[in-house]
């Protein structure tokens, strides 16, 4: 892929003292492959790699630097730049806001409707409503009943009505009598272009007069995610780009020649299948993360918004106590979960996310952890003293699991509450807050 690709490329710069036109030129040669590789056009990866090695010629201030370290800098600041530079946010002035969705099948419109639904009530604390639009597959609206249950966000639909712009129109009415101050119209989509899903989006789109139409486009398709960007940009103009599945095996070159095709920022990025996998989009990670340096900031990010300080403090307390217990073990492992995915988050790490594609590291790990606290009774979970031979025995039957199972977990919470003991007497006053940063 590009990463290796471009790694590869910078290697052949090693042992050199300086950037000279000579030591630089097969380098660029290098880069330019992997971009046109990775899907970015001809013209785009020419451009970009003349800006690059002017930059990097011209970088004699910066002689302290090996003449990687001066390409990968030139390198990344043109990938930021072609990818608009900085992050852009959504319009949301007019009340209600009005979100479109488009885009085609499968490319993550009604994932990403939940998605941002779910972003902008607790980013923004909006009054969000769904509204399905896909009126020719049933299931398309049971799905995004589904999302909207998981986020707790209305979902407005009508099975009998097969007119999309006037399920629009009805949810609009609805959404302002109702003090919704966001809407988000999740539509139907075709396996390629086509005249009449074209027509359909456009009648949407003139009918509701969205702030913010928003081409939701599978980063996996490579070229093709550039084609459709463009059909779509000359019949919509749409005002910005989410590019999804970007936990899979990354596509960097959608994300850097969108931009420069249609001339439309990238807003967000999806990560994963999950609700809160939905990042804003900023060019410079990217430009990191294509360079393979990984998009840690996004993550450290994640982990902060989803930790909650106050249950961080009070568990510190009991720990400091020595009272821990299973219902505090029960609150971390949801701190966990809350923060995703385990897969999209290790995704984010640099060189993880090969190794987690074949580790099965799903929530199924929690789940029977869960089950069997699940199965102790008040007293048990808040004295875990109390849990003997007898009592294991009718907790695993409970749990549906062995008892050795069981025991397994007693064990190894046994060791976390010492090791927590431990970490807080080795004078780390934030215990397992600080873990998490
Ligand atoms: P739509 O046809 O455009 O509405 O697409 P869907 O929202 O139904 O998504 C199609 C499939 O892609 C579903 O199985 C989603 O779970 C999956 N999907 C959507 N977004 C992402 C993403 O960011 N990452 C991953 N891994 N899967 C995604
Ligand atoms: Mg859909």
């Amino acid at each position: 892929n590009l990463q290796d690709k471009l790694e590869k490329a910078f290697h052949v710069l090693k042992g050199h003292g300086q950037v000279s036109e000579v030591n630089v030129a097969e380098t660029l040669k290098e880069i330019r492959r992997a971009l046109v590789d990775a899907d970015v056009s001809f013209k785009i990866a020419k451009e970009f790699t003349n800006t690059v090695k002017e930059k990097a010629l011209g970088a004699d201030v910066l002689t302290s630097l090996k003449p990687g370290q001066v390409l990968t800098k030139a390198v990344r600041d043109e990938m930021a730049t072609l990818m608009g530079g900085t992050a852009s946010d959504l319009d949301l002035s007019q009340k209600p806001s009005i979100i479109l969705m488009a885009g085609l099948q499968g490319s993550g419109k009604t994932t990403h409707s939940g998605k941002l639904a779910n972003y902008l009530k607790r980013k923004k604390t909006r009054k969000v409503l769904l509204v399905a639009c896909d009126v020719y597959r049933p299931a398309a609206i049971d799905q995004l009943h589904v999302v909207g249950e998981q986020i707790g966000v209305e979902v407005f639909s009508d099975k009998e009505n097969k007119n999309p712009v006037d399920i629009a129109q009805k949810a609009l009415a609805h959404a302002k009598a109702n003090g919704f101050n966001a809407v988000i119209i999740d539509t139907a989509g075709r396996l390629a272009i086509d005249e009449e899903m074209m027509a359909e989006i456009r009648d949407i789109h003139q009918a509701v007069k969205p702030q913010e139409t928003l081409f939701v486009v599978d980063s996996m398709t490579g070229q093709d995610a550039v084609n459709t960007a463009k059909a779509f940009n000359d019949v919509l103009d749409y005002e910005g780009v989410i590019l999804t599945k970007l936990d899979g095996d990354t596509r960097g070159g959608a994300a850097l020649t969108i931009r420069s095709v249609v001339n439309k920022p990238i807003k967000f990025i999806g990560t994963g299948e999950k609700m809160d996998a939905l990042d804003v989009f900023h060019p410079t990670r990217m430009a990191d993360r294509i360079l393979g340096m990984g998009d840690v900031v996004s993550l450290v990010e994640r982990a902060q918004e989803q930790f909650d300080e106050d249950e961080a403090r009070r568990v510190q307390k009991k720990i400091a106590k020595n009272q821990f217990d299973f219902d505090d073990f029960l609150g971390q492992i949801n701190q966990i979960r809350k923060m995703g995915n385990m897969k999209d988050l290790m995704g984010m790490i640099p060189g993880m996310g090969k190794m987690m594609k074949n580790i099965d590291l799903d929530d199924d790990a929690f789940k029977g952890v869960e089950a069997i606290i699940q199965s102790m009774t008040p007293d048990e979970r808040a004295n875990p003293k109390l849990i003997n031979g007898s009592r294991r025995k009718r907790i695993a039957a409970g749990a549906g699991k062995d008892i050795q199972e069981v025991n397994q977990l007693m064990k190894q919470f046994a060791e976390m509450s010492k090791m927590m003991k431990m970490m807080q007497g080795a004078g780390g006053r934030r215990g397992m807050a600080q873990m998490m940063r």
